[in-house]
């Protein structure tokens, strides 16, 4: 019987080096080493750095995908893909090549120091729910509405990462 597949929400972040590129190698990579076959991705955006390190502009972008792995593979798998991109241990909130999140994992929760679903960051960040709103606007996360929430964030700065930069 093939494994059960369970939808995820994925966000995808990076500043340095072609930035736009590491995000769509990732996601290709995603793909192809078997972590989630990928549903549905959004647009890249470009998003105002944050945190008090002064930094370039960040490309995000989220994407659906299904995966057979329980949630902690998942996260083992994605941060291996991390540092298989040359991403270095570095200051906490400083550039980084590439990011990778579980935004949410079906429907489950879960609150533990290494692995928090939906992620703990999840409505406060303009950088995640614009491009999530973008392919899922009906999806509800923890009983909430993510184009409203999208709708209600201050989302200044964040604009479609342009065609040539
Ligand atoms: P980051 O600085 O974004 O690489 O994340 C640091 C740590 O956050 C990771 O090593 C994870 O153990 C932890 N973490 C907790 N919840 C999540 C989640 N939903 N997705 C990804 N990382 C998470």
């Amino acid at each position: 019987m093939p494994a059960p597949e369970t939808l995820v929400g994925l966000g995808l972040g990076s500043n340095l080096g072609d930035a736009p590129g590491n995000i769509r190698h990732a996601l290709a990579e995603i793909d192809s080493r078997g972590l989630a076959k990928i549903a549905a991705a959004s647009k890249i955006y470009r998003t105002p750095p944050w945190g008090p390190v002064a930094q370039p502009p960040f490309a995000n972008a989220c994407a659906l995908g299904l995966t057979t792995l329980a949630p902690y593979a998942l996260l083992a798998a994605l941060k291996e893909l991390e540092r298989a991109m040359g991403r270095e241990a570095s200051e906490r909130w400083g550039p980084r090549l590439i990011d990778l999140d579980i935004l949410f994992y079906g429907e489950r929760s879960l609150d533990e120091p290494g692995l928090t679903l939906p992620h703990k960051h999840l409505f406060e960040r303009a950088f995640v729910l614009i491009p999530l709103a973008e392919i899922a606007p009906d999806l509800h996360i923890a009983g909430r509405s993510v184009a409203k929430a999208a709708q209600a964030i201050d989302a200044a700065g964040v604009e479609i990462w342009p065609a040539r930069d």
